[in-house]
């Protein structure tokens, strides 16, 4: 099977897959629970482009939605491949792959994580994927497989390819800490985002109902009565806030953070100089 292939006839150019043992072990009960099977996780994504963070809050989710929409697709596409191939699959849903954990909201199975895993990127402090090219404006997308190295040799190249550019760009976050205090709500703690204090989130549920809501989430109740719903909700709603995306140092990806500074152009082994001119480890 040729993903390689596939991805290209889909439009996608961003991709990789991160087999069982190269997760934490966090993030293979997480895989697992999910899918029995599985033994890796192929990841992709799409870039929203810069320009779609100056429109309309309205302009703006639609672009997002529709980019979040087809890479679905793709992984409905991806999933029926493998399985006519005879590889057990299962895509990663769109909406509401949420569970809760130590009193946080987490994904079922943490794209982000698996990303960074696959070479996409690395995490920011902003809990964001900074992948080398696009900075944190990707979204992504992505199928749990039976089979690990799914991705053929070729693919296996691209994806080593991925890794050498996340390790050739270990600092693309610098640890500024300009998306957390660019955060309006003080949403980004140490270990994550309070989600429920977050803009995005907090006007649909107020201070008083979240624990009564992490309970229902808790129990997969709030999840199977919202399935139905989700997609229309996804489609009223707009986007409140995208401050953490914005203010990021590397928004325009790693190569622009040194213009949006405005000091002269720093090579990565001499980056260290921007962390003492700002003061920072
Ligand atoms: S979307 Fe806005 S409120 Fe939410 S974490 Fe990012 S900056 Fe904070
Ligand atoms: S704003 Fe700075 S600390 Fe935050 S993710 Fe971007 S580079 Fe990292």
């Amino acid at each position: 099977m040729d993903l390689h292939a596939f991805f290209r006839d889909e439009g996608i150019e961003i991709y990789g897959e991160a087999a069982l043992p190269a997760l934490s072990e966090r993030d293979r009960e997480y895989v697992l629970e999910f899918f029995p099977p599985g033994e890796s996780v192929i990841v992709f994504g799409e870039a929203v482009p810069v320009d779609t963070h100056s429109l309309s809050a309205r302009k703006k989710t639609d672009i997002m939605l529709g980019i979040a929409e087809r890479l679905y697709e793709t992984a409905i596409r991806l999933e029926g491949l493998l399985e006519s191939e005879g590889i057990p699959a299962q895509h990663v849903p769109l909406y509401l792959q949420i569970r809760i954990e130590d009193g946080r909201v987490r994904g079922v199975v943490r794209l982000k994580q698996v990303a960074a895993a696959a070479g996409l990127g690395i995490p920011g402090k902003n809990t964001l994927l900074l992948n080398a090219e696009h900075g944190p404006r990707l979204l992504l997308s992505g199928v749990v497989a039976g089979e690990s190295n799914s991705i053929n040799t070729n693919s296996v190249q691209k994806q080593e390819n991925a890794e050498d550019q996340g390790n050739q760009n270990p600092d693309i976050c610098i640890g500024c800490g300009k998306c957390i205090n660019a955060c309006p709500a003080g949403a980004i703690v140490p270990d994550g985002v309070e989600v429920f204090s977050c803009r995005m989130i907090s006007p649909w549920v107020p201070g008083p109902v979240v624990p009564i809501v992490k309970w229902l989430i808790g129990r997969q109740l709030l999840l199977r009565c919202m399935a139905p719903i989700a997609p229309f909700i996804a489609k009223t709603a707009t986007i409140r806030c995208s401050r953490c995306v914005t203010e990021c140092l590397v928004f325009g990806g790693s190569e622009k953070k040194i213009d949006s500074m405005g000091i002269f152009s720093i090579k990565k082994e001499n980056r260290w100089i921007i962390r003492a001119l700002l003061g920072i480890r």
